[in-house]
C-alpha cells in the first residue's frame, strides 16, 4: 500500500531508506494505497470514515504497528512535512495529538497511590503503545491486551522506573480529551468494558460518599 504511494515500492510505508526490514511484515503491502490515503477530489464524510476503517483494520492485523507509528512521528517531526494518511492505525488527527510537544511533567509517585487515581504523564512512545493495542472493533476501538476483573483493560507500562496498571479506558478518555479523569469515574456508554471507543466514555463525578471515602484514603495515606 503505503510503500508504493511513497516511494520505492517496498514493502511497508515510508520514507526512510530501504533495508528497515520491519516493513518486509507490513501488512499493507500489495494493498490498494488508495484505501490509506485521501483522494485528490473531495471524498463525503462517510466513504472516507468507510476507506479509513478498512485501511486501519489492516493496521490492526499487522505486526509491525509499533515501528510504523515511530517511524511516521518521526518523519512528521521534520520540517517542510505534513500529516496524510493512515499510518500504524492513526489518522492525521490522532498523530497530531501524539505528536504535540508534552506539557510539564507532572510528578509521578513512586508508589502507586491509592488515595488518588491521577494517571501518570506518558512519553509520546508510551502513548502510541497504548494506541497500538487498540484495534478496531465494538463501537470503533476496542482494548486487545490484558484485562482485569470486569473485563477492563490494563495497560502495564513502566514509568520513570515504577511499573504502572492504568486502566485502558480512562486512558482513552484522557487521550480524547486532555482531562484525567482524577478521582472521577469512566464508564463506558455502550457497556463494553473493553470499549475504548471516545464517544462511549463518560466522566462520571464521585457521589458525596465516595469523596468522603477518597479524603479517608487520603488522610490516611
Ligand atoms: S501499521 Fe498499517 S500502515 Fe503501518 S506497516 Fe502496518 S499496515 Fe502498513
Ligand atoms: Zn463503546
Amino acid at each position: 500500500m503505503t510503500a508504493a504511494a511513497f516511494s520505492d515500492g517496498a514493502a511497508g510505508p515510508l520514507l526512510k531508506s530501504a533495508g528497515d526490514d520491519w516493513r518486509d511484515h507490513a501488512a499493507c503491502a500489495g494493498e490498494d494505497p488508495e484505501l490509506f490515503f485521501a483522494p485528490s477530489h473531495p471524498e463525503a464524510a462517510k466513504a472516507r470514515k468507510r476507506r479509513e476503517g478498512h485501511a486501519r483494520a489492516i493496521c490492526a492485523r499487522c505486526p509491525v504497528r509499533e515501528p510504523c507509528l515511530a517511524d511516521v512521528l518521526e518523519h512528521e517531526a521534520l520540517p517542510g512535512t505534513f500529516r496524510c494518511g493512515i499510518f500504524g492505525g492513526t489518522g492525521e488527527d490522532e498523530r497530531h495529538i501524539l505528536a504535540a510537544p508534552r506539557k510539564r511533567k507532572r510528578a509521578v509517585p513512586r508508589v502507586r497511590s491509592t488515595a488518588s487515581r491521577v494517571m501518570p504523564a506518558l512519553t509520546a512512545a508510551q502513548v502510541a503503545l497504548f494506541r497500538s493495542k487498540l484495534a478496531p472493533g465494538g463501537c470503533g476501538l476496542v482494548w486487545t491486551r490484558q484485562v482485569r476483573k470486569g473485563g477492563y483493560g490494563v495497560f502495564k507500562v513502566r514509568v520513570d522506573g515504577v511499573q504502572q496498571h492504568i486502566v485502558a479506558h480512562r486512558l482513552a478518555y484522557r487521550l480524547a480529551t486532555g482531562t484525567d479523569p482524577g478521582n472521577g469515574n469512566v464508564r463506558q456508554s455502550c457497556g463494553i468494558p473493553a470499549c475504548c471507543t471516545p464517544g462511549c466514555l463518560v466522566l462520571v463525578q464521585p457521589g458525596r460518599r465516595a469523596r468522603a471515602a477518597i479524603q479517608r484514603k487520603a488522610e490516611a495515606a
